[in-house]
């Protein structure tokens, strides 16, 4: 027969001198889950443990949710990004600038005018820094902040009405990440799609045949940059500015999606040009919309730029309330763009600093690392970074790290690289490297030098386990 478990009661008369402080029915959930635990694990065979061990199970847990002891089991522990990819979808996208953190601190923690006029007290415009930074940095009439890109998308495309045709490049029905495409935002939007052109061509004569014909009844014309693939060979896109004087003959605005949209001009860290909001909003765009967390380098939220009557309309659409970002965020938003004003943009924020690293010192630190590892355990190896987060699509940085591995999937101990792998994810912190060339590799470029010495704790730690 089954052990069973000692009853919830005495677990609680384990716990309660070092509960007193909480809510006790809190700690009877706690209780309760726990004993259920262990009810399951004796019924797999498990040892019996007594009331006393159990409470400390529950106490445990309790700190746990203090916030004191993050386990990382919960995906809030401490992770290193060893990928080599800035900008990593799956690993939370742009690490904020300190300045944005301190931002989204203080609007967390008290008051602030987040909807007050300082002047007359009364209810202002929501909280407009963030908006006024974006005016100031891309030469556009006015801005506004939503959610995500993707959020900004469907608003921008909802000028075309319900029903209202929305002209598309067949090449620009992409699909950006995560299963998430272009066509269904734009069908649930509510929009009818006009697609134009053909999958590698497609010129501007393509909008002006669509948007001359009367049943067509164009309203928008959305140029979506293909911001995660690359088109080479017999491929022609359509010149932004021809299309949007065609689009404006015909009475259509022209919304931009830029995906990443750089407010550094992406060459200063020897990457191919993006596009950047100013430039696409010079060739006649209406509204150019971006992200807040790819190339901006700050939180989550969809910046839209662009002409003032149309934000106007935009901000009275019902959807931009439930598409409307928290105080905290607007706050780092506003902080974040206001080191491009300042112009710390390069040294203050992380995706910046980070692409902006040079090799030199990618090398050196990975020097320092391996030399303090098990002899020959880890190599310094030159790599290939890349930016991600559907930016500069084909295009790598060089880069340096460390190889751990004979280039035949085993590391020095015989033992699999994938399994090293396993090892430093399963690690305090948790270590995200990669497979190349049959080596697990660490690209020191998407690492803060300030974890050095904890990626080779957990290094050590998992070469040893
Ligand atoms: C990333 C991306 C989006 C979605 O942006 P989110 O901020 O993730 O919602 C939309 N369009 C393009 C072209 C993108 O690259």
């Amino acid at each position: 027969m089954t052990a069973r478990p000692p009853s919830v009661e005495a677990v609680l008369a384990a716990v309660r001198p070092r509960a007193e402080d909480r809510d006790p029915g809190a700690v009877l959930a706690v209780a309760r889950e726990v004993v259920a635990r262990e009810r399951e694990q004796l019924a797999a065979g498990g040892e019996p443990r007594g009331a006393a061990a159990l409470g400390a199970d529950v106490v445990a847990r309790l700190l746990e949710f203090d916030g004191a002891a993050p386990t990382g089991t919960g995906g809030l522990g401490p992770v290193i990004n060893a990928t080599g990819v800035v900008v990593h979808t799956n690993l939370g996208r742009a690490a904020w600038p300190p300045a944005a953190i301190e931002a989204a601190r203080r609007a967390a923690a008290g008051p602030l005018l987040l909807e007050m006029a300082l002047a007359t007290g009364r209810r202002g415009p929501r909280l407009a820094d963030a908006e006024a930074h974006l005016v100031a940095l891309t030469g556009a009439e006015a801005a506004l902040v939503v959610t995500n890109n993707a959020a900004a998308l469907a608003l921008g495309v909802g000028l075309a009405g319900r029903g209202g045709g929305v002209a598309v490049s067949r090449g620009e029905l992409v699909e950006i990440g995560g299963g998430v495409r272009i066509p269904e935002i734009l069908r649930r939007a509510g929009v009818r799609i006009v697609e134009v052109g053909t999958t590698n061509r497609t010129r501007v004569s393509d909008f002006e045949a669509a948007l001359a014909d009367p049943k067509v009844r164009i309203r928008v014309v959305l140029r979506v940059h293909p911001s995660n693939f690359v088109q080479t060979g017999f491929v022609e896109s359509p010149d932004a500015a021809a299309l949007a004087s065609a689009a404006h003959r015909h009475g259509a605005v022209v919304v931009d999606d830029l995906g990443s949209g750089a407010l550094l001009p992406t060459e200063i860290v020897g990457l191919a040009h993006e596009p950047m909001p100013r430039e696409r909003l010079g060739a006649g765009a209406d509204l150019v919309t971006f992200s807040g967390d790819k190339l901006v380098g700050g939180p989550q939220a969809g910046l839209i730029v662009g002409r003032a009557d149309l934000i106007a309309k935009l901000r009275r659409d019902p959807l931009a309330r439930a598409m409307r970002p928290d105080k905290t965020i607007l706050a780092a938003v506003a902080a974040t763009l206001a080191l491009y004003r300042g112009g710390r943009a390069q040294t203050e924020i992380p995706v910046w600093r980070m692409l902006a690293a040079p090799v030199d010192a990618l090398r050196a630190r990975a020097g320092k690392i391996a030399a303090a590892l098990p002899g020959g355990a880890a190599a310094v190896v030159e790599l290939e970074s890349t930016v991600g987060g559907g930016s500069t699509p084909g295009e790598t940085i060089p880069s340096a790290g460390l190889a751990l591995g004979d280039g035949r999937g085993r590391t020095a101990d015989g033992r699999a690289a994938t399994a090293l792998l396993a090892r430093l994810r399963a690690g305090e912190p948790a270590v995200i490297a990669r497979i190349d060339r049959d080596r697990a590799v660490l690209d020191l470029r998407t690492v803060d030098p300030a974890d050095d010495p904890r990626l080779l704790a957990a290094l050590a730690a998992a070469l040893a386990g």
